[in-house]
């Protein structure tokens, strides 16, 4: 009886999981689809812990673990999803993803040291049985991808909040397609012949999979790391999935297959966004600013500036305006007011849509987020693709704190870091409006020439108190 209400906690928690993904898919249903999904986790956690029997019967008995660790838990992801500011979101979501990847590795040490027994004591002898070498397979996969995930995460999360800078040295490529041959090796070593010294084979498999997380990420520098993030996302969902299989656990088995396979998903989207082969992104190293660490390019060539009152005319007199927002809007906290400006244009007859590239921002999505907080109605939000057809027949494109994304360098300067990532083609529109607070580059640390064409006027501030002196204008013409 218990085991069926234990089928069913996992049945439900599979499912809320499948109409939560399902769900978050959509700004408007996202917030419930998340919680839905947090449900069934609960469900099927509880479950897990009140009603699991092994073969023999037994219970789970270590409550006081269990629970101490729940709560732990539970404080330190409450109070850092409270604090969290939105423009640091992606380093939270690659320290969590992180977190995860660590579960795994560390299910495969403890089931690792199950299977194995010590013949003779001390550290260098195990005997793992002949039968167990399906649960070694299992065992291993799990440990290596999860090792490689937190510590590639870990680096990815220095990385985005600038602790830690890029760092790459003459033939990375080879040492790290050498790490990963190595670590396969003696993955393969140790499943088919089962050694006498397994554990120091073992532990030699996890700290090389670890150093391989590290040179895998430390190279990648702007245009590849939405990429890298979800790839590694990926990574701990296929690492959990493991988990799932040692423990028979079903709803493990789904969860992290789906995370698996929705993080595949959106690499390859991201990949194909900008325009990277996943190839490319796995060997590493790819994508990294060729003089490593935050650049300051300055352009010799000059730029026209345009006042508050003039770019309130321009656009209260076009017939459609454009919207890029870009990470500075998100520095700002300006979505509010910049679906403010977009209702008052709107009632004075100017059509208004937004341009979203899909790495604006720091993560995927992040100006979806940021203009649903601020109830911009998703119809008006354009893909890129879509936004490049309608820029001929816009009046005024509006760039809102982004840069990278409008860099013209990514289609013709064959040595820029972020050359090959498809663009918003802002320069099709008849006027383009840039408002930053400075000449200074973007997160790629490269010159951006389209502030220097002829067809672009600089409108110097911080986003939010431009839009809002932008309202103001408008108001008063
Ligand atoms: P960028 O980082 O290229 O540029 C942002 C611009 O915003 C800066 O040039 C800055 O200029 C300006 N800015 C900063 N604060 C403010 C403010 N308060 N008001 C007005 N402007 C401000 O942003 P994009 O969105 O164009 O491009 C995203 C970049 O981030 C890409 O290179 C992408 O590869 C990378 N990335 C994306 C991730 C994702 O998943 N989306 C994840 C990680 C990286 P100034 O200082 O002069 O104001």
């Amino acid at each position: 009886m218990e085991l069926n209400i234990l089928t069913l906690c996992y049945l439900i928690g599979s499912v809320t999981f499948i109409l939560g993904l399902k769900m978050l898919s959509n700004p408007a249903t996202a917030r419930k689809g998340n919680l839905i999904a947090a449900g069934g986790m609960v469900i099927a956690i509880l479950g897990t812990i009140f009603l699991y029997t092994d073969d023999a019967g037994n219970k789970l008995h270590n409550y006081g673990w269990i629970f101490g660790a729940i709560a732990i838990g539970t404080v330190i992801g409450t109070l850092a999803a409270k604090k969290v500011k939105m423009t640091a979101m992606p380093e939270m979501v690659s320290m969590f993803n992180g977190m995860g990847g660590a579960c795994a590795a560390l299910i495969s040490i403890v089931e690792f040291n199950h299977i194995a027994h010590n013949v003779v004591p001390g550290f260098h002898q195990t005997y793992i049985p002949d039968g167990a070498k399906g649960i070694l397979l299992i065992i291993i996969v799990g440990l290596i991808i999860g090792s490689v995930s937190f510590a590639g995460s870990m680096i990815a999360w220095g990385k985005l909040n600038g602790k830690v800078k890029d760092f790459s040295f003459k033939g990375q490529h080879i040492f790290n397609i050498v790490l990963l041959l190595v670590i396969l090796g003696l993955a393969t070593y140790l499943i088919g012949w089962i050694p006498e010294n397994s554990s120091i084979v073992f532990y030699t498999i996890f700290f090389l999979s670890l150093l391989y997380g590290v040179f895998f990420v430390f190279p990648i520098g702007g245009a590849d790391m939405p990429v890298v993030i979800s790839l590694l996302n990926s990574f701990t969902g296929v690492a959990a999935a493991c988990g799932g299989f040692l423990y028979d656990n079903k709803v493990m088995l789904t969860g992290g297959i789906l995370v698996g396979a929705a993080g595949t998903l959106l690499t390859i989207l991201m990949c194909k966004a900008m325009n990277r082969s996943l190839a490319n992104v796995l060997i590493g190293s790819f994508g990294a600013k060729p003089t490593g660490g935050a650049t300051t390019v300055t352009s010799e060539g000059s730029y026209k500036e345009i006042s508050l009152s003039d770019a309130a005319v321009v656009m209260s007199y076009a017939h459609k305006v454009m919207i890029v927002p870009g990470y500075g809007l998100a520095v700002a906290q300006a979505q509010h007011a910049c679906h403010d400006l977009e209702k008052l244009l709107e009632a004075k007859g100017v059509e208004v849509k937004y341009a979203i590239h899909p790495v604006a921002g720091r993560m995927p999505g992040h100006m979806n987020v940021l203009l649903a907080e601020a109830d911009v109605s998703y119809e008006k939000l354009l893909e890129m693709e879509q936004a490049n057809e309608e820029f001929p027949s816009t009046d005024v494109v509006l760039i809102l704190g982004a840069n990278d994304v409008v860099n013209p360098a990514a289609k013709t300067d064959t040595s820029s870091p972020i050359y090959g990532m498809p663009i918003l083609d802002v320069e099709l529109a008849k006027s383009v409006i840039v408002n930053k607070r400075s000449m200074k580059p973007g997160y790629a640390g490269i010159d951006n020439d389209l502030f220097f064409r002829p067809k672009t006027s600089m409108l110097f501030g911080d986003a939010k108190k431009v839009l809002q002196d932008l309202i103001g204008e408008i108001k008063n013409l």
